[in-house]
């Protein structure tokens, strides 16, 4: 591909020397496990989130499934969330034990539409789990004077939005818990698997950090039947050292996203909408349009990646008949399902790699609209 939809290699090749020497001093500390620069992380993320406390664990996934399990939710227990978002958020609800209660996405924004939370709550709502899905804040105030109205915990999946704000800050100021992950493509990726449960309650901070450690309270002693869940000192330490560039990356991401806003806007396509209240961090810039696999298809043949995040909405995905939903829930979601199509929008993306890409969109979708 002339242009990648992606390129974590080119990102580790501008740091090639420090995330060697970071790794270096780890390799020379002999300290792999729960060290100096997972507890250094464990400051420094949740500074730029603005959260309390940080909980390092081994992906994102592993992040939702503690923080739900640290809040307390558990077997019997329904999780209000939407169908529209990547595996893991659905995954980690069964994982606990608890049951997915899907309500439909908004179409400006894909995120959790609020407005339809409240219908969806019964007698065994525990939490709600918003995503804030491609780098946008969900509706998290809302969710929160909602989740204060009924007593649920509200724990939001961020694994797309680090660095992202809602009304000038950061998401971890918002609800019990908030969940990251450093999966290399994110906005801020380690060399491998990497997540963490934020949050501004030290009791759930201390349960989630006995949880991802078997349950442990000292040793060998258990009081929870935990998780084997550490982010490794090596992942920590290169994370340490990209994070101090999370920012510039950010700003490189709402660069490109503000440039292709500008060069689409007269095409008969939908464009992404960032919510005045929020700052939204282009995690993806993502286009609907009906005609989305054709146009994907022109793209691939001028050598331009796209792609779609997520061709199918969870409420009909096989692993999850078990719910009961069927096609035709969730109409938004569906939709979303069929037209969305991300453009090439990483920070290392060059002018000339942007202009091809606008030259290339502009040029198939008005073949594809005539
Ligand atoms: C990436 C992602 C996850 C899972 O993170 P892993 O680190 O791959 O486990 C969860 N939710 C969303 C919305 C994601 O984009």
């Amino acid at each position: 591909m002339v242009v990648p939809m992606a390129n974590p290699k080119a990102q580790t090749d501008a740091l090639r020397d420090e995330i060697a020497s970071a790794i270096d001093s780890v390799l020379e500390s002999g300290q792999f496990i729960l060290g100096p620069n997972v507890s250094a992380l464990e400051e420094e993320v949740p500074a730029v989130c603005n959260s309390r406390f940080g909980v390092a664990v081994n992906s994102g996934t592993d992040a939702i499934v503690i923080a739900l399990a640290a809040a307390g939710v558990g077997p019997g227990d329904e999780v209000i969330t939407t169908p529209f978002t990547f595996v893991a958020t659905t995954e980690a609800i069964m994982i606990v034990g608890a049951k997915p209660v899907y309500v439909d996405i908004d179409p400006r924004d894909f995120n959790l539409n609020a407005d339809l939370v409240e219908q969806a709550i019964t007698e065994r709502t525990k939490a709600i789990l918003p995503v804030h899905l491609y780098g946008q804040c969900a509706q998290v105030e809302r969710l929160e004077q909602v989740a204060k109205r009924y007593g649920l915990k509200l724990i939001a999946d961020g694994a797309q939005a680090i660095g992202s704000k809602h009304k000038g800050k950061g998401i971890g100021a918002f609800g019990d818990a908030v969940t990251l992950s450093f999966y290399p493509t994110k906005n801020l990726g380690a060399c491998g698997d990497g997540g963490m449960v934020l949050t501004n309650d030290p009791e759930l901070c201390a349960r989630a950090k006995s949880l991802r450690f078997h349950g442990q309270d000292s040793a060998y002693s258990y009081q929870y039947v935990g998780y084997c869940s550490r982010l490794d000192e090596i992942q920590a330490a290169i994370l340490r050292v990209k994070l101090k560039y999370l920012e510039s990356w950010n700003a490189a991401r709402i660069a490109n996203a503000t440039y292709y806003l500008e060069a689409l806007r007269d095409l008969p396509l939908q464009l992404p909408v960032a919510n005045s209240d929020n700052y939204h961090t282009y995690h993806q810039f993502t286009i609907r349009f009906p005609k989305r696999d054709e146009l994907k298809a022109k793209l691939a043949e001028m050598d331009i990646g796209s792609a779609v995040f997520y061709p199918s909405p969870l409420h009909v995905q096989k692993a999850y008949a078990q719910l009961g939903y069927k096609e035709g829930d969730f109409p938004e979601a569906e939709r979303a399902a069929k037209e969305v199509l991300s453009l090439p929008v990483f920070p290392e993306l060059t002018s000339s790699q942007r202009e091809q890409v606008v030259e290339a969109v502009r040029k198939c979708v008005q073949e594809l609209s005539s």
